[in-house]
């Protein structure tokens, strides 16, 4: 059952049934009060459940199975590893299409018009949902007058006539925008003098020809839009002066994104990539994982396409996961370029019928499922034959689920997947997670390197600019210290680009009243308000509660409420005053929300209409620009002091990968790092790019106070509205762990954030030393909760297991 109860149910099937009833297909089953579920059949047999009456089952969902026996194999794993029910990983790991429940709500799919494709039953649903504009399955049953819909839905759905309730995202698509350019025959130096003669007598295409050699000295690809807005044309004017061949329309990346078909062949790997690809070759023929430490810019995905080459020409599938793929549309289409309609890609975001179809192409084997290009929930698809596992940028920390459960981390679900399907993995990175690495070093994994950028452009220079001396001597404006700004100028002076990076969003985070010191807080959560300039309002980050900003304090009443510390959107500010002549962009979860937020801004940073983009660790993932000559980081401090375990590797990580989106094509590029703290070890590692000497530091600390990669974690956190409630409730778990793991039981504490949406939360942590068995921890842990649970006491108290936590 798709619920998070540890125990599978049996219900009876006729012996008609059995003939048909295949592991891996839905039923519809009803389940408590008349509720409907759509259960997933892992076993067939002949042992009558001795505790209750088993019922029967209303009807079977599936022709044939839609998950298969590597995927059951897979979740088994995830449940028992996270300690989450199967009935979780089911739900999480299905596109809620497959799991219609007797109240889903069902609505019209207002694009659909083709309903000559709709049976009579389809069309008779079709047709209500005219009228009304939405239907639960349960009144679709009176409309039908019949109890087995669900073939009708389901076909209503692959027809796309309909959807059912959930949040809809429009289709992915990356839009590209039109340029203008003169046409080759116009390019020599006489041309201005040679058209406007030709154009004497047209008017409005004369207007358009002398506005393009205005804009022509910006050196910036010129948008067909912005041309007919300067020279107040329209568009069948520009489009007569194309036809003329005159000018002509280019799209930018349009060598990256034509793949309709055409697939272009690889590009050939410089010897150092070659050698990466033959030795990533040779450790797989004795470790089944492989670690590529390659550093920035160095062409690991080059290498990952030779890889996943040779995987399909043996005819096995291939998995690639990237951390969040709203912002990788750069190596979709780098990938689409080379392997064109081989590729499916696969992520939350998508609506529900593409998911949908994603999983139908990869259960029929297609050849569009060949290469599926995912987040992290694609680790849940039913593959059939993986060949081979990418898992890009593996350090990054949001391949971890939170919430809700299972809490898995995806790149170490994909270590036993690609085990299960006998598959080779590979992880990469240039700043690679503690974890990984140690475990290369350990010989557990293969380990491979790749230490030269593409083109043999150097890594950045690395500046450290002291603030507080900055500030002492008065060289400071604003947030920028001069040399900073001076490095700004220059790199503009060169027509490059800057990327700006500031790990906060928002104007000013927290205000204060500087009479009582008291910040406006939450009411719903114990966490200050976020000060919003662009509205003139507070926010909460972890509630969306919003407010007007006050013009006095809430408590003293004094109008001496000030701000404190920076955000993005204070640094654009300041930007704009010192750079009037340049446009500034900005790049944080505020400007990105949109359906294609990160797109627009990706693409107006590519095409060169922002000089400086702004933004916080969203600019460290990844992204490939080839103009960026400077990265500014303007106070690496507040990472620095992050209350964390992993804030210093986490720090260096961050900072070493916005660093490298500088310079990346074909000379070095600068980076400018403000900070308080200049001689601080994980700033001096950064600023010589040494991994290994802050893998070995790092790696001590972790071992003197008992952390990970040496002893796992645990987390155990409890939530209710009633603080009594949870208190008394982690009191008596604390006792209770503490009899069985002793000193290994840390907390319990409050974190740091002790209130979200009027929850109160309380946190204990077990820690597992070397060799102290997993199997047999968990075990003891899940005995512990059953007894918790059993006290009437405590039973409305969220209990949340998170194995290896974050
Ligand atoms: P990484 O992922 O290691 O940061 P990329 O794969 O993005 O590096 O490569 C950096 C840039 O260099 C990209 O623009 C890529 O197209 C280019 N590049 C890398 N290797 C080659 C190659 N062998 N031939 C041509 N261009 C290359
Ligand atoms: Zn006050
Ligand atoms: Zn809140």
């Amino acid at each position: 059952m798709p619920i998070p109860i540890q125990k599978t149910f049996t219900y009876t099937v006729t012996e008609e049934e059995t003939h048909f009833l295949q592991i891996g297909m839905r039923v519809a089953v009803s389940f408590g009060k008349s509720k409907i579920y759509s259960a997933l059949v892992l076993n067939i047999h002949q042992s009558k459940p001795t505790l209750y009456e088993a019922k029967e089952i209303h009807q079977i969902l599936d022709e044939a199975p839609i998950v298969n026996e590597q995927q059951l194999q897979h979740w088994q794993w995830i449940s028992d590893y996270y300690m989450c029910s199967l009935g979780d990983v089911y739900r999480a790991a299905l596109p809620s299409a497959f799991l219609l429940e007797s109240e889903t709500i069902i609505f019209k799919n207002d694009h659909f018009s083709n309903d000559d494709l709709l049976n009579d039953d389809e069309f008779l649903i079709f047709e209500a949902l005219q009228h009304q504009s939405q239907l639960t399955l349960h009144q679709v049953g009176a409309i039908l007058g019949k109890k087995k819909i669900m073939p009708t839905v389901n076909e209503l759905i692959k027809k796309s006539a309909i959807t059912i309730k959930e949040e809809i995202y429009e289709q992915y698509k990356p839009k590209l925008v039109k340029y203008v350019r003169l046409h080759a025959d116009y390019t020599s130096d006489d041309a201005l003098e040679k058209l406007v003669k030709e154009l004497s007598r047209a008017k409005k295409q004369r207007e358009a020809v002398l506005t393009f050699f205005q804009l022509l000295p910006l050196n910036k690809p010129i948008k067909a839009k912005s041309l007919e807005k300067s020279a107040a044309i329209s568009s069948s004017i520009l489009k007569s002066l194309v036809d003329k061949n005159i000018f002509e329309f280019y799209h930018i990346q349009t060598d990256r994104i034509q793949f309709k078909g055409a697939v272009n062949s690889l590009k050939t790997l410089n010897k150092f990539q070659e050698k990466a690809f033959s030795e990533i070759k040779e450790t797989f023929t004795k470790k089944d994982v492989t670690l590529l430490h390659g550093i920035t810019s160095s062409g690991k995905t080059e290498v990952y396409t030779k890889l996943i080459q040779e995987v399909l020409k043996q005819g096995r599938q291939v998995l690639f996961l990237l951390p969040e793929i709203a912002l990788t549309t750069q190596i979709i289409t780098r990938l689409q370029y080379y392997f064109g309609t081989q590729i499916s890609v696969f992520h939350s975001k998508y609506s529900m019928n593409e998911r949908v179809e994603v999983w139908n192409n990869l259960i029929e084997n297609k050849t569009k499922t060949q290469i599926i290009l995912g987040a992290r929930s694609s680790i849940f698809l039913p593959f059939s034959d993986l060949g081979l596992i990418i898992v890009d940028e593996e350090h990054e920390t949001s391949y971890k689920q939170f919430e809700p459960s299972p809490r898995y981390n995806a790149r170490d679900a994909a270590i036993v997947l690609a085990k299960i399907h006998k598959a080779k993995i590979l992880l990469g990175s240039a700043t690679p997670s503690l974890e990984s690495y140690f475990n290369s070093q350990q010989d557990k994994y293969g380990f491979v390197e790749l230490n030269r950028r593409h083109g043999n452009v150097l890594l950045p220079k690395i500046e450290l600019i002291d603030a507080k001396e900055k500030h002492r001597k008065k060289e400071m404006k604003g947030h920028f210290s001069d040399r900073l700004i001076q490095l700004i100028q220059e790199a503009l002076d060169q027509k490059e680009q800057v990327i700006l990076f500031q790990n906060r969003r928002g104007f000013s985070p927290v205000v204060e009243c500087t009479t009582c010191s008291t910040s406006p807080q939450c009411p719903n959560c114990d966490v200050s308000l976020t000060y919003h300039k662009f509205k003139h309002e507070l926010r909460c980050h972890y509630c969306s509660y919003q407010r007007a900003m006050p013009n006095n304090c809430d408590a003293c009443g004094s109008n001496s409420i000030d701000h404190k510390g920076v955000g993005t959107e204070q640094i654009e500010v300041e930007l704009k005053e010192l750079f009037p002549n340049y446009t500034v962009g900005r790049m944080d979860l505020d400007t990105t929300r949109g359906k294609h937020g990160y797109q627009k801004i990706i693409g107006a940073f590519e095409a060169r209409e922002i000089d400086v983009l702004v933004g916080t660790q969203m600019l460290s993932k990844g992204l490939d620009f080839n103009n960026v000559s400077l990265v500014g980081v303007i106070n690496a401090d507040s990472m620095l002091n992050f209350p964390d375990f992993r804030a210093h590797e986490r720090a260096y990580q961050m900072m070493v990968q916005v660093s490298g989106r500088a310079g990346r094509n074909k000379k070095q590029g600068n980076v400018a790092i403000q900070t308080f703290n200049p001689y601080h070890q994980i700033l001096q590692q950064v600023a010589t790019t040494n991994y290994v000497e802050m893998y070995k530091e790092q790696l001590q600390e972790r071992w003197q106070y008992k952390y990970p990669p040496y002893y796992r974690f645990i987390k155990i956190t409890l939530k209710h509205r009633d603080y009594n409630k949870v208190d008394n409730g982690i009191n008596w778990l604390a006792k209770a762990l503490q009899n069985s793991f002793g000193e290994y039981v840390l907390g319990p504490s409050a974190p740091a954030v002790a209130r979200i949406r009027n929850q109160y939360i309380k946190n204990i942590v077990i820690k597992i030393p070397p060799k102290q068995s997993l199997v047999g921890t968990k075990r003891q842990l899940q005995k512990i909760k059953n007894t918790f649970e059993a006290v009437s006491m405590f039973r409305p108290i969220r209990f949340i297991i998170d194995v290896d936590a974050y």
